[in-house]
């Protein structure tokens, strides 16, 4: 075996294999394994193609491409996922999180930059807590409940927002939906609720209906089971005014946006993500 192999070379011979495998990105995805492996930034990786790393390097490398090229997600080999700018911990326990996601987070933000006074907002099958801990680490004045049914999630909760420095401010409650909340104490509810068709389920990329948690994918037999659930709850846990955020499915927006009208929610609005597509409705309480 050659010893003065180098990161270029490296990079190029994963990037094939991961090509072949059916990776998206496969380059982008080499290089952020490599990073990982050698505790540096990608730009490193991208700057430092000449570097050779240590032959144990190379066979821990190899090792990381091949659990790539065989369907796992890089999020869960490398343990971290970027989410609105921060650097989440993730474990096959959570959903990875996604760009579109990001939408909730403005929507909450903007909403907080309404008024001055502080706000407390239940993020709704928190997983990660990547939604509830983003909005707190962006506006200081923000309680968050991170409810989710799972202990395992609550766990990489703690962990993000104890790393965030928001500890305080990120309180993880465990429990099926809203219910372990009293009514009309929240000013805000937001969720990335489980919300595929049970049924669909299995044709989603292998990296997702191999790797991720079922649970937070499955939305039962027509997608909206958990949706229904949370704008009831929602209905009776938001005060006056309060807003609520819901990220949902491609042709969901009519059924959602009749749900949150039937249920007696104001000024429902539909949000579409960067391609386009409806990714999130909101709403306010109304409840006197
Ligand atoms: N709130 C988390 C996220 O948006 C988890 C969502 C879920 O598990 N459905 O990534």
């Amino acid at each position: 075996m050659r010893d003065d192999v180098t990161i270029a070379e490296m990079v190029r011979s994963a990037a094939e294999r991961l090509t072949w495998a059916g990776v998206e990105f496969p380059r982008l995805e080499a290089q952020l394994l490599l990073a990982h492996l050698m505790q540096c930034t990608r730009t490193q990786i991208v700057a430092e193609t000449c570097a050779v790393p240590s032959h144990e390097a190379r066979c821990e490398y190899e090792k990381l491409v091949d659990r790539r090229a065989e369907g796992e997600p890089s999020a869960y080999i490398i343990g971290r996922r970027e989410f609105f700018g921060i650097s989440f911990v993730v474990s096959p326990a959570v959903l990875i999180p996604r760009p579109e996601t990001e939408l909730l987070v403005e929507i909450v933000l903007d909403y907080l930059a309404l008024g001055s006074k502080a706000r407390i907002c239940a993020d709704v099958g928190a997983g990660s807590g990547c939604v509830g801990i983003a909005a707190a680490v962006k506006s200081p004045f923000l309680r968050v409940l991170a409810l989710d049914n799972s202990a395992a999630a609550l766990e990489v909760v703690r962990t993000n927002a104890a790393l965030l420095g928001v500890s305080r401010r990120v309180k993880s409650v465990l429990g099926n939906l809203l219910a372990p909340l009293p009514p009309a104490s929240l000013d805000i509810v937001v969720t990335n609720p489980p919300y595929i068709p049970a049924g669909d389920i299995g044709g989603l990329q292998r990296e997702v209906s191999q790797y991720e948690p079922h649970s937070a994918l499955d939305g039962g037999e027509d997608g909206l089971d958990l949706i229904r659930r949370i704008v009831q709850e929602a209905r009776l846990a938001l005060k006056p005014g309060g807003l609520i955020a819901i990220e949902i499915g491609a042709g969901q927006h009519d059924r959602v946006t009749a749900l949150l009208q039937t249920a007696g929610f104001l000024r429902v609005k539909a949000h579409s993500d960067l391609a386009g597509i409806t990714r999130v409705i909101s709403a306010r309480s109304t409840m006197e």
